[in-house]
């Protein structure tokens, strides 16, 4: 049994940031005025949306609970505060998230090949669409997919080409606005059956003019065909000089740079928004958002807001459950991937292709993966023995539903303990009930981040 002698591994105090400072001390009163301020702009408030700020509001807090861990080689113990592990607005969870996937790219998906990143942006009109439909959204990543496909066969002026993409969704400007946007990152050239790959002729690459066409005319089509676009619309939109579309293709990583490639990935899997950007002067209720982008060293002021409406735009960059934020194409496709393992050829990937290449891994396979990657990204491995090194095992749980022990626990540490983890708020509870929400223990080994994106194979 744990006890108040055993010690608390604690790498952070998520409490003291302005982000949680804003978020968590004004999370009731946003519930209560939300229908009030936001429901005719943003909609209802989601389940997921709630889900997310509560679990912010718990992530590395001991005072939330916390599981022990015990190194069985030497008997060492130590407790660490359960973190939220959800997308959309945790800083510290989606920065780990972040960190794994580059990690996996760089080892798992990228061919030592040159690749240029690729940014799609949709016209204004067309934007708000996007949010909260994952169908639109798969829609969407398939188009940009589909018309960079085209784009380097064309170029190349070969058809069994397959080019090699990354594509993720960012739901969130600079500002912390709603925009939906695309990252992309993909092969700057394409690979043919053999796995030869062809670079891009010298002034295609440039022509990214040609692109942007191919990429507004699929997500036209696309919206048409589900219905939240009329044909004379599109044709109208088609006819404009200025569409409002836009593919830049601007940054180029070469092969070999993998400080470069490195860099790319993080800055494509950022979340909307980190610790350090965000200042909240809890006197008047504003909170100040900084750029993402340095200038001059300094971060430059973007925006500022009153705390409700920060929070609002907060839950926007929720994704809808079970959205894929990271997905890999063509030739990065999860399945493209295994047959090369196998020894196949692309050619060879249809159907008949071995399933069992391609399902997703069983819990405790996904267990022991991201306990990996965990310990490759992370300076302090929270689950290696700070005695002896060895790999630490979480034994047992501690949380609210114990107070006495937790108690004791934050007495010891002199840490206050908390009113709202006494159990949901009403909020929640009327909204667990309405959308039964899947609950899971929230700790590191349990979860693991979606790095593996889909198994979708680039026509
Ligand atoms: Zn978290
Ligand atoms: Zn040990």
């Amino acid at each position: 049994m744990a006890d108040c002698s055993t010690a608390v591994y604690r790498p952070r105090r998520p409490e003291k940031s302005a982000l949680y400072q804003a978020v968590v001390r004004n999370l009731d009163l946003f519930y209560e005025r939300y229908d009030d301020r936001f429901l005719a702009q943003h909609g209802p408030l989601s389940a997921r949306a709630v889900k997310t700020l509560e679990g912010f509001g718990r992530c590395g807090r001991v005072a939330f609970g916390l599981s022990r861990a015990r190194c069985d080689a030497c008997g060492n113990e130590f407790l660490v505060a359960f973190s939220c592990q959800l997308r959309g607005v945790c800083p510290s969870c989606q920065q780990k998230r972040a960190e794994v996937l580059c990690r996996f790219v760089v080892d798992a998906v990228i061919a030592p090949v040159d690749h240029r990143q690729l940014v799609f942006v949709l016209p204004k009109m067309l934007r708000s669409a996007f949010h909260r439909d994952r169908e639109l959204l798969r829609g969407l990543c398939r188009a940009a997919v589909d018309a960079t496909q085209a784009f380097y066969r064309a170029g190349l002026d070969r058809k069994d080409l397959s080019v090699g993409m990354m594509v993720v969704p960012q739901l969130f400007g600079d500002r912390l606005n709603a925009h939906v946007h695309l990252h992309a990152l993909a092969s700057d050239g394409a690979f043919d059956p053999d796995g030869q790959f062809h670079r891009m002729p010298f002034g295609m690459q440039h022509d990214i003019k040609v692109l942007q066409r191919l990429f507004e005319r699929r997500v036209l089509d696309m919206m048409v065909k589900h219905k939240r676009l009329s044909e004379r619309l599109r044709d109208d939109i088609l006819s404009w000089q200025h569409t409002g579309f836009s593919v830049d293709g601007s940054v180029r990583v070469m092969a070999g740079d993998h400080p470069k490639l490195l860099r790319l990935v993080r800055y494509i899997a950022r979340p909307a928004v980190s610790f350090e950007r965000i200042s909240y002067d809890d006197s008047t209720g504003n909170v100040t958002v900084r750029s993402a982008k340095k200038t001059g060293g300094l971060r430059p002021v973007v925006a500022q807001y009153d705390v409700l409406t920060f929070i609002a735009l907060l839950t926007l960059q929720v994704p809808p459950p079970g959205t894929h934020m990271v997905r890999y194409f063509g030739w990065y496709s999860s399945r493209s991937r295994a047959a090369r393992q196998t020894g196949a050829k692309m050619g060879e990937t249809s159907d008949s292709a071995p399933p069992t290449e391609v399902q997703p891994p069983g819990a405790k396979e996904r267990r022991r993966r991201w306990a990996q990657l965990i310990r490759q990204v992370f300076e302090v491995d929270p689950l290696a023995c700070t005695r002896c090194g060895a790999e630490m095992k979480i034994v047992s749980f501690i949380t609210p539903s114990q107070p006495e022990v937790l108690h004791k626990i934050l007495d010891h540490l002199g840490e206050e303990t908390e009113p709202r983890a006494t159990g949901p708020p009403k909020w929640l509870q009327i909204l667990q009930a309405q959308e039964q929400m899947d609950e899971h223990p929230e700790c590191y080994p349990e979860e693991y981040p979606d790095w593996d994106g889909d198994d979708s194979q680039a026509a």
